[in-house]
């Protein structure tokens, strides 16, 4: 690593993430962590990535518990450079991966967790995936479908008609979407993988590891698109599994897919407050003052493949 730039940018890191009264704070969010890279998800960081990351983190910021950040700072008593780590759906490699990567770096995180998907389901999204690994080369005609027909070679095209696919299929109405989503699926001559997400004694193990877990829904649905009982049964019911399965209580949720007016609105949000959540984080970017409603915190998506940048970004995001 560049130590003398990552040095600089810690003293002016002091400045732009301050802390006490004034007090910043940047929450990161991560979905995946490949134990190596893989072509069909180049979006995904993989376990080199995710170290440097976290050293990274665990030497010039103060990684906090989300919990403990929102308490400090409320009481003007955030560190500078205090920064949350967060991870959203529930995948198993949360645990396989990234949970040792943490633990010898003592770091902390919270894990947003679809509860509808633990003990071998796979979300909607990731069946798109798998199957176009899978599908042999060739035309994949799915016209009759609605969704247009592609050329399927190498993984180049093979990733990019994925992303084309889950854009068409992002906002359909759940039933039309999981009908085209099972067709696709049907194409595939081998079994898709259903050991992608946690199992329910692996969150067990994710909180006796000492991390926070937090609720994502049960079968992370776009809030927007659904009626208001629906949304609400989908919040609350995944709070209240999950809080039969820890023996505590969950306070903090995770919007799916996060962006608000588009993935969910401010009935949703109320629904959280309601429903006995502290604090809620959304995907909106930006870092957290104490102006900043707890119910919807923005997050990070770290993306640069190089320190300094990585590092000048997420200081960026404090004042943004
Ligand atoms: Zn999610």
């Amino acid at each position: 690593m560049a130590a003398i730039q990552l040095t600089l940018l810690k003293y002016l890191g002091s400045w732009l993430a301050t802390g006490g009264r004034r007090g910043r704070l940047s929450i990161l969010i991560y979905h995946r962590v490949l134990s190596e890279p893989d072509p069909m998800r180049p979006g995904e960081v993989d376990a080199a990535t995710f170290s440097w990351h976290i050293q990274l983190l665990a030497r010039y910021f103060r990684v906090l518990p989300l919990t403990l950040a929102l308490r400090l700072l409320r009481e003007s008593n955030l560190p500078a450079r205090a920064v949350c780590v967060t991870f959203d759906d529930g995948y198993a490699d949360n645990l396989e991966v990234a949970l040792p990567i943490l633990q010898t770096l003592g770091v902390p995180a919270t894990f947003f967790i679809a509860t509808g998907y633990l003990d071998g389901g796979r979300m909607w999204n990731d069946t798109v995936i798998e199957a176009l690994r899978c599908l042999p080369a060739g035309i994949l005609d799915l016209s009759e479908q609605g969704l247009g027909s592609y050329r399927l070679d190498g993984w180049q095209e093979r990733n990019d008609v994925a992303i084309r696919l889950i854009q068409l299929l992002k906002y359909l109405p759940f039933q039309q979407r999981e009908e085209r989503v099972r067709y696709l699926a049907s194409l595939v001559a081998t079994p898709l993988p259903d050991k992608l997400m946690l199992t329910a004694q692996q969150v067990r193990e994710l909180q006796a590891a000492g991390m926070e877990i937090g609720a994502h829904t049960v079968n992370h649905p776009i809030l927007a698109r659904l009626d208001h009982p629906t949304a609400r049964w989908e919040i609350a019911t995944s709070k209240q599994y999950l809080e039969e399965l820890l023996g505590q209580k969950v306070n903090l949720f995770a919007y799916p897919n996060g962006k608000l007016g588009q993935d969910y609105l401010p009935e949703h949000r109320e629904m959280v407050q309601d429903l006995g959540f502290v604090a809620a984080v959304s995907t909106n970017w930006g870092g957290i003052t104490l102006q900043t409603d707890p119910w919807q915190l923005p997050r990070f998506t770290p993306w640069d493949a190089q320190p300094t940048r990585f590092m000048a970004r997420l200081l960026w995001n404090y004042r943004h």
